[in-house]
């Protein structure tokens, strides 16, 4: 569609981060015109899990076995939070929905139940999370039966020590052996990086040698762990040829960032929603949004000559302070784009707790946007900005992300409900 020499879509993302992604994706999946702007947000940093909701009250710092059990907690305690407004069957629906896009486009996940599960971190420690990769999924089992166990982990590889995690380990799971060796072809190199591993276990021939260096330490191991090195694109080829090749399950530890989940998970979402034909204007940020009557008006940065495009509906997936959804100054939060209001504290000196690992959590990190029941964000006297202006994701107020562990659940269910609501605005059906 064009609009004398403006391209006209039905919907403008900005914003690439997990939010923006899912939201491009829903809304192609509808069947919606998109352009999406921005580039790759936390995902690089992220660890390829899927977090929906673990952690609830924050302060208690309760673990939950069950996402839906928390949240139905979270609904009936902190109902203003935003996954709590999002109901539970839609939530279900968007995660399926994501994981098949993810797998469809080479990242495939293991089926969603309904329980959260857990595994190793590269230090040691336990993550619950949803959204388990199969090149991950041996590691739960694992974890929960504690057999005779190896980490393998490959010397130069700084971010990953087998060691440690089974030194840390040692009390409550006293069968995990670690073992370090030279990668193939790396033998020489001082420091090696997880990506250029990675990179190299796609070559069956740097496989083969691998495996043939970690079997002869098997001993009476019954599963074999592994820093997430296994392929970029085909992880799943490479894991599978691990597995046949030890007659093991192999798991993957995820690194530190950058990691290579969090690269494979970019690159199949970009791919996922490419093939679904949204136009992606990466390397590239939004200068400027207006309103003309019925479309919103975006100038693009970081196109020679810039770039105008126009859509029917804007979804605004900027993120926090790291995305630069927000900033901050001495006096105060502000929103980066249209200087919509931030729900903030009234001073600066209550942003943060004394103790900055006061369980609480700051109330800096509960900053953002204020949202209709509709997700469009609220101007100074508490109407929608724009009537078709939609805000997902972490740039919500009222909630902390990270300490709840809901990272991805946030973004993928708020760009859920949203695209839902601007779904029935442009084409007058039920939202849902
Ligand atoms: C270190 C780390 C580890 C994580 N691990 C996990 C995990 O294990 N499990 C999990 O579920 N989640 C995890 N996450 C969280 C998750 O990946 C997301 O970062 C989080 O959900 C926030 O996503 P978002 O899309 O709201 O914001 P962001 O990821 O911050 O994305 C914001 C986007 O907006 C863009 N943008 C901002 N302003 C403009 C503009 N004017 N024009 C165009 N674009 C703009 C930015 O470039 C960026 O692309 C992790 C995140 C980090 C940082």
């Amino acid at each position: 569609m064009s609009d004398g020499a403006v391209k006209r879509y039905d919907v403008a993302v900005i914003g690439a981060g997990m939010a923006g992604m899912a939201a491009a994706l829903f809304a192609a999946q509808r069947g919606l015109s998109c352009i999406q702007v921005g580039s790759g947000g936390g995902i690089l940093f992220a660890s390829g899990l899927l977090d929906l909701l673990a952690v609830h009250p924050v302060v208690e710092r309760r673990l939950w076995q069950s996402p839906y059990a928390a949240l139905a907690a979270l609904a009936r305690e902190q109902p203003e939070h935003p996954l709590a407004r999002v109901a539970p069957v839609a939530i279900r629906a968007a995660f399926e929905r994501f994981v098949a896009a993810l797998a469809g486009a080479g990242m495939a996940y293991a089926p969603l139940g309904e329980r959260n599960s857990q595994l190793l971190t590269s230090i040691g420690t336990v993550k619950t999370t949803l959204g388990v990769p199969l090149t991950m999924v041996a590691g739960v089992a694992a974890l929960e039966r504690r057999p005779a166990c190896l980490l393998v982990d490959f010397r130069g590889l700084r971010e990953f020590s087998a060691r440690q995690i089974a030194e840390t380990l040692a009390q409550r799971w006293p069968d995990l052996r670690h073992q370090r060796i030279d990668f193939p072809g790396f033998e020489a190199v001082p420091e090696v990086y997880a990506v250029h591993l990675a990179q190299a276990l796609e070559s069956r021939e740097t496989r083969e040698r691998t495996i043939a260096l970690i079997k002869p330490q098997l001993g009476d191991a019954r599963a074999v762990g592994l820093p997430a090195v296994l392929g970029l694109a085909r992880s799943r080829e490479v894991h599978a040829a691990f597995e046949a090749g030890l007659g093991l399950p192999v798991f993957e530890i995820p690194t530190m960032p950058t990691s290579v989940p969090g690269l494979r998970l970019l690159g199949a979402l970009e791919a996922a929603v490419s093939s679904l034909g949204v136009l992606r204007r990466q390397q590239t940020r939004v200068r400027a949004l207006t309103w003309d009557g019925s479309k919103a008006l975006l100038d693009l940065e970081g196109v020679p000559g810039g770039e105008r495009v126009c859509a029917s509906a804007v979804v605004l997936a900027t993120g926090r302070f790291s995305g630069q959804g927000l900033t901050a100054d001495r006096q105060c939060v502000r929103e980066s784009l249209l200087s919509l209001p931030v729900q903030q504290p009234a001073a600066r000196d209550a942003w943060h707790q004394r103790d900055f690992l006061d369980p609480a959590g700051h109330a800096i990190n509960r900053a953002g946007l204020s949202v209709d029941d509709a997700w469009r964000p609220l101007d100074a006297s508490g109407q929608p900005a724009w009537t078709r202006l939609f805000a997902i994701g972490s740039i919500l107020a009222q909630q902390d992300w990270m300490r709840a562990k809901c990272g991805s659940g946030l973004a993928i269910a708020t760009a859920w409900a949203a695209i839902a609501q601007l779904t029935q605005q442009l084409r007058g059906t039920e939202a849902g």
